[in-house]
């Protein structure tokens, strides 16, 4: 007998999982497969038609007042991020516009200091927009060829935090961490080719045009034989974010003010002053530091978050919606156990985050490492119905724990 083949890619019956015969051909699952992806693809001008387009679109003042539910302080970037976030959705949920006025995307830059908030901004605001999310790490991204991952991962985080919704995926937020860490490392454009920096930047330049990429649903190296999910960018809104360590150096320079940082200057001092010169920074400033032109022309909203000092520290621990010590409270209410903070415990804590130097980031290591002794006793001990966290108690712990802590911290 005849073998049966596909008709279309010639595989034998034994070589598919699945033949389906026509009348006068067969096709294979592969082929099957295939082609619906070209179907996908070719339908995909009528998909994109002006359709109604189902966002919260909610106003910069009522977006911030939500904001500040969540994240303390950092009113001006709140408002620069607001404002972006709002006209990005207005122009999706604008139809084309007769006079032939097109709203360009307003991606965004923040400058600041670790553990400010940056990342917990922008996935505050996607909460609150109701709009896919996913953070990714510039310093993992390489360009084609290198060790590493394609900058196409990023949108298959992306695709997967849309449970692989297309449309709803090119509608969505990515936040892009550490972008100061790919800056080209000399301004000399003329310098031999610099990996990790200006092909990285490159790389994220062609997401952040807005173009069509072909994406690995699954993530990891693209390979030939891949099925691919094709995104268009244009709608996606890029919120990108760094420290930018030693920028206020550039700042201090364009601005003909004395460079800071001399020896022998009292800390406090210079953290002042820098966070004085933070705010003056501009697309000059990113373009010293070593992002390229390109790269920073397609994020004109550039805003700048302050350091975090005691008082917002502090509120931080007790004040937001979701704050920390509402949710051990929360934790040992769950055992019947009424948790209580003695004001000079909420101090120390702050005092060791200051000393770590790492914002708010260092609040939630201390706070596990003084009461993660209590956390595994107490729901073994029925009788205890109060439990007080004293300031002995906490330096106590804390002591003790030092070295796990400081692990921690590092982490
Ligand atoms: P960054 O991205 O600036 O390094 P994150 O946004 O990741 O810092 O902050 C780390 C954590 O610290 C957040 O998840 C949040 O719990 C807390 N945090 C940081 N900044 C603030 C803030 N301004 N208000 C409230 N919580 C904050």
């Amino acid at each position: 007998m005849a073998h049966i083949n596909c008709s279309f890619c010639g595989r034998r019956k034994n070589e598919v999982l699945l033949l389906l015969s026509g009348l006068d051909a067969h096709i294979c699952n592969y082929c099957i497969e295939e082609g619906h992806q070209v179907v996908l693809q070719e339908m995909k001008p009528q998909r994109n038609e002006p359709k109604e387009v189902n966002i919260k679109l909610v106003k910069p003042i009522e977006m911030k007042r939500h904001l500040d539910g969540y994240v303390i302080g950092q009113d001006e970037a709140k408002k620069a991020l607001t404002v972006a976030v709002y006209n990005h959705y207005k122009r999706l949920m604008q139809p084309k516009s007769a006079e032939g006025i097109t709203i360009e995307k307003s991606n965004i830059i923040m400058v600041g200091e670790t553990g400010t908030g940056k990342t917990y901004l922008a996935k505050t605001i996607a909460k609150i927009l109701e709009v896919p999310f996913c953070v990714a790490d510039a310093t993992v991204i390489t360009e084609a060829g290198y060790v590493g991952e394609d900058v196409e991962t990023i949108l298959t985080r992306l695709l997967q935090a849309a449970d692989y919704d297309v449309d709803a995926a090119e509608r969505g937020i990515v936040y892009i961490d550490e972008i100061d860490k790919i800056a080209r490392k000399s301004d000399n454009p003329s310098i031999t080719r610099d990996v990790s920096g200006e092909g990285v930047q490159q790389a994220l330049l062609k997401l952040l045009e807005g173009s069509t990429v072909n994406v690995p649903p699954q993530g990891g190296r693209k390979h030939p034989d891949q099925r691919l999910i094709s995104i268009n960018t244009e709608n996606i809104l890029f919120i990108c974010g760094g420290a930018f360590d030693g920028i206020e150096r550039h700042i201090a320079k364009r601005i003909n003010t004395r460079p800071i940082g001399f020896s022998g200057e009292r800390r406090l001092h210079e953290i002042s002053e820098k966070s004085f010169l933070m705010r003056y920074v501009s697309a000059l400033d990113l373009k010293s530091f070593g992002l390229i032109p390109e790269l920073i022309g397609r994020l004109p909203v550039l805003t700048h978050l302050e350091p975090l000092d005691r008082k917002a520290l502090l509120q931080i621990l007790t004040e937001p919606k979701n704050a920390l010590a509402k949710q051990y409270d929360k934790l040992f209410e769950m055992e019947g156990i009424k948790l209580h903070w003695a004001s000079d415990v909420l101090d120390f804590i702050v005092d060791q985050a200051l000393t770590y130097n790492l914002g708010a980031r260092g609040l939630r290591a201390i706070c596990e490492s003084i009461i993660l002794d209590a956390m595994y006793e107490l729901p073994s001990q029925p009788g205890v119905k109060e439990f007080t966290v004293s300031l002995d108690y906490a330096q106590q712990k804390f002591g003790e724990s030092t070295f796990q802590g400081m692990l921690r911290l590092a982490a």
